[in-house]
């Protein structure tokens, strides 16, 4: 189970000095597994032993004074849905607000606990000022300090109390997190809106690493895994003219994000440059990768049409060979379950680690069989190979003159791992050191 704490309130009472404060221990770790370093409003938090994620509502709800209504509700639907535990927020330097009456006559009807929290107390004069809150009928009031951290353990140690159980490091870890790309018009909106069809069941929708993207988590067809959208930037394009600079922005964001993309083409117009260039960014980034051609069903086929597709695909995308294609119509629900599968499998290729001895084993006789040629005369000798700790799969061949292995026996040794062993899908390096 994940425990989740949201931090509610109006503007300006310091909520995401808060959440910055209660993340701040644990985010250097969490980069580190995420790679990611930008703005966000969900993170990971310990106290205790026990571990939750934080979410900021603030910081996706934008609060403003003609739109405090609306804003008000979002922020604490989203907080009574997902949360464990509701931290509302107040501020002793403006004392109590009409805005923060109405905060409190909503939170009232929520079967969740909710702490309400006097922020601002930066000493224990102002602390003392945090009675006043009591009015708002919601019990207990914590004075803390957001900014000196002054009874923030006090109340934490409350908080904790609410919990479940002992709460999961990273609720995200080891769950696939999948981008839908590809041009417009191509079937993305349909692809997603199938997946939120019946056969679904999504677990929950947090607000992502970054202000515009949200991670939703689904369990769908017996497989967990989460879906990046990034809305946001979608509704930016829509106020924007430029429709295409947005569009390739929450590429990059989505294809950033994710361990797999599943790149969408559309099988009435082939493959574009514009497909090609999704791809390749995708390999670049070392990302897991999916073909899906999508529109099927308006293809008069014959046995074989798609032979001819994949060949033309894999034309265009030359010299990378190793992506899996799927042929689907989202209208009419064809091999849906097929393409999450395969992003599944290839998430499993992409975070697998071979044995040293098996690699060893496999790959010395095929290096036996076929050395590496000389060059000016000089043999290069390779005497062991081992998979790196890396987050994606990267070989590192120990030999005598790892500067005379050559571009082609690069691609003979990567062609060999992928007979091997099983990393379709997956874009592996194959490096050189000297031993
Ligand atoms: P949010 O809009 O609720 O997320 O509020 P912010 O976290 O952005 O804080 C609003 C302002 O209050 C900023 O200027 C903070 O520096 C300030 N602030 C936050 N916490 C404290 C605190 O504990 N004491 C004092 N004196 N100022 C604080
Ligand atoms: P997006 O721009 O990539 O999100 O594409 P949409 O999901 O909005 O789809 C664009 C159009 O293609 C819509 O009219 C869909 O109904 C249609 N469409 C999507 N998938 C299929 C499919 O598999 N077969 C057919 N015939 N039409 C599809």
């Amino acid at each position: 189970m994940a425990n989740i704490v949201a931090i509610v309130g109006r503007p300006n009472v310091g909520k995401s000095t808060l959440f910055n404060r209660l993340i701040e221990s644990r985010k250097a770790i969490m980069d580190d597994v995420s790679g990611v370093t930008r703005d966000r409003h969900y993170g990971y938090a310990e106290w205790t032993g026990k571990f939750f994620t934080v979410i900021d509502t603030g910081g996706y709800v934008v609060g403003s004074d003609d739109i405090f209504e609306g804003a008000i509700r979002e922020q604490v639907e989203i907080a009574i849905e997902e949360a464990s535990v509701v931290l509302f927020m107040v501020d002793l330097d403006t004392g109590l607000t009409d805005l923060d009456k109405d905060f409190a006559s909503v939170l009232r009807k929520s079967k969740k606990p909710v702490f309400v929290v006097a922020n601002k107390a930066d000493t224990n004069l102002k602390a003392q000022m945090s009675s006043e809150f009591y009015a708002l009928g919601l019990g207990e009031v914590y004075p803390i300090s957001s900014q000196n951290g002054s009874g923030t353990g006090d109340l934490l140690d409350e908080v904790v109390k609410h919990f479940p159980d002992e709460g999961i490091e990273n609720p995200e870890a080891g769950i696939p997190r999948f981008a839908v790309l590809g041009r417009p018009n191509v079937g993305k909106s349909s692809f997603v809106n199938v997946l939120l069809g019946k056969e679904r069941s999504i677990v929950t929708d947090i607000a992502g690493t970054t202000r515009d993207s949200i991670h939703t988590h689904y369990n769908a067809f017996g497989k967990e895994f989460i879906l990046i959208d990034t809305a946001g930037l979608r509704k930016k394009s829509k106020v924007n003219d430029n429709i295409e600079f947005y569009s390739v922005l929450r590429t990059i964001q989505a294809l950033e994000e994710a361990d797999v993309c599943i790149v969408m083409l559309d099988a009435t117009r082939g493959i574009e440059s514009q497909d090609v260039n999704i791809i390749s960014l995708a390999a670049k980034n070392k990302k897991g990768i999916v073909i899906m051609v999508n529109k099927w069903d308006l293809v008069e086929k014959d046995q074989a049409t798609a032979k001819k597709f994949t060949d033309t695909i894999l034309e265009r995308l030359a010299p990378m060979d190793y992506f899996p294609i799927i042929f689907t119509s989202v209208i009419e629900k064809q091999r849906i379950f097929k393409a999450i599968e395969k992003a599944v499998e290839v998430f499993e290729n992409r975070t697998k680690k071979i044995s040293t001895s098996s690699l060893n084993d496999v790959m010395l006789k095929e290096i036996e069989h076929y050395p590496p040629p000389a060059i000016k005369g000089k043999f290069v000798k390779i005497k062991y190979i081992t998979q790196l700790p890396t987050h994606t799969p990267v070989f590192a061949f120990f030999c005598n003159l790892p500067q005379y292995i050559q571009p082609a026996y690069e691609r003979y040794l990567e062609n060999k791992l992928r007979e091997h062993f099983d990393f379709e899908g997956v874009p592996i390096a194959v490096v050189f050191r000297k031993k």
